[in-house]
């Protein structure tokens, strides 16, 4: 099956843009432990196809001071403390010899978006399902649709199509993708592997001195870099897709590198954090013994629509059934299966139709056997 190839054109699709881990980060939703061991089964179900673009690999998150386990991490796969003297243990990630190190790690199912996307069409497809692809619509254009229910799943614009009383938040991530081949793997245990890797604040931080994050995936179609959130409370709503969204927010003010934008196809650059892309490649070269000095890098950015909690709820528009699934910020395919499952239900006890998690899992399972 295809991939699906990241648009460039199309800024206002977050899913282009997330790696994809399924791991919760900065999850904001009601019942999370729910969502995510429904998702993990989800997931699990896709892994062992073999070919659906998910897998599993160890992930560390790390740290360069101690820190609580986050709540999520017991739930997951093969989960591991690091010895609480710092040490660390072998195979981890570590910016240089003698820093201490901090966290824990597990297995997490990872999603390579374009394979991942590319297989959830046909899966789609297979089970009946319509695509049709259109330009950004109004609100008449949508409630001119003929459909029992409407779902907004409009991600960061989503708000904008009904309004929302409740807050938001916009994260910019600016992303790297190294053009590199292989799937390169982890030199001292021969996994695959990924990370979150917490540096001192004087390494790489925030504004106003808080810690940041970098983090690596690597991924069919080029391993990704990232590690820059960039906040705002406001994200311009351009209705031209070719018009990318104006950012209001928090801008980087150290070093940059700038890059060619990713598939763009013409001379337009980003300029990326000077010491988001040099920690990654330290991380990366002591990790796996690959040295991305030499390698083709182009970059893209995207913008995770964090939200108070998950809007997941069914609402009358003009007499119309509308249901509401969006704000899932960092983790939204993380959340994705166990979010569907709910508008599943919303929609099913609209129109009278038997939609229990029982039912739906027993037909994605048979779409997949
Ligand atoms: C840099 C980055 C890294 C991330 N990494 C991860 C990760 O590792 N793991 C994870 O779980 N999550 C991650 N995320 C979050 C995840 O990408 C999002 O939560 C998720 O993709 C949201 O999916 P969605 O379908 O709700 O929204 P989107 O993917 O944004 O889709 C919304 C769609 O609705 C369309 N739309 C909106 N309004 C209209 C309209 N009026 N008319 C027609 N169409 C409209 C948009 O064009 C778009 O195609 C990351 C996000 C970013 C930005």
């Amino acid at each position: 099956m295809d991939a699906v190839r990241h648009d460039a054109s199309e800024p206002r699709f977050a899913s282009q843009y997330a790696a994809a881990s399924v791991i919760p980060h900065n999850a904001a939703i009601t019942d999370e432990s729910w969502h995510l061991q429904t998702s993990l089964r989800f997931f699990e179900a896709l892994r062992s196809r073999g070919d659906a673009g998910v897998r599993t690999q160890r992930h560390y998150e790390v740290f360069e001071w101690p820190q609580l386990v986050a709540s999520y991490a017991e739930a997951m796969l093969g989960y591991r403390v690091l010895p609480v003297n710092g040490e660390g243990e072998c195979g981890v990630p570590r910016r240089a010899d003698g820093v201490p190190v901090y966290g824990w790690s597990f297995q997490t199912y990872f999603a390579d978006m374009p394979r991942y996307c590319a297989f959830l069409s046909g899966l789609y497809r297979g089970l009946g399902g319509e695509l049709e692809k259109t330009g950004f619509c109004d609100v008449d254009t949508l409630m001119a649709i003929r459909a029992s229910v409407i779902v907004n799943c409009g991600g960061a614009w989503g708000r904008t199509l009904w309004g929302d009383a409740c807050s938001s938040r916009y994260v910019r991530g600016i992303l790297v993708r190294a053009h590199a081949g292989d799937m390169p793997r982890n030199r001292t245990t021969g996994e695959i592997c990924s990370y979150n890797y917490h540096p001192a604040p004087s390494v790489y931080c925030r504004s106003g001195g808080r810690p940041a994050d970098v983090y690596f995936y690597p991924r069919s179609d080029g391993w990704i870099l990232g590690g820059t959130r960039l906040e705002s409370t406001e994200l311009s709503d351009s209705e031209d897709s070719n018009v990318r969204p104006v950012w209001h927010g928090e801008t980087w003010q150290g070093p940059v590198i700038r890059l060619p934008r990713d598939g763009s196809g013409d001379s337009a650059e980003l300029a990326v954090p000077e010491p988001m892309l040099m920690l990654n490649r330290e991380l990366i070269r002591r990790l796996t013994g690959i040295d991305l000095k030499d390698t083709r890098l182009t970059a893209m950015e995207g913008f995770r629509h964090q939200r108070q909690t998950v809007r997941l709820e069914l609402e009358t528009q003009h007499g119309r059934p509308v249901v509401h699934n969006y704000g899932h910020g960092g983790a939204g395919i993380t959340l994705s299966w166990s979010c569907a499952i709910r508008v599943a239900e919303l929609v099913g006890d609209h129109v009278g139709a038997c939609a229990d998690l029982r039912h739906i899992e027993a037909k994605v399972r048979a779409g997949l056997a």
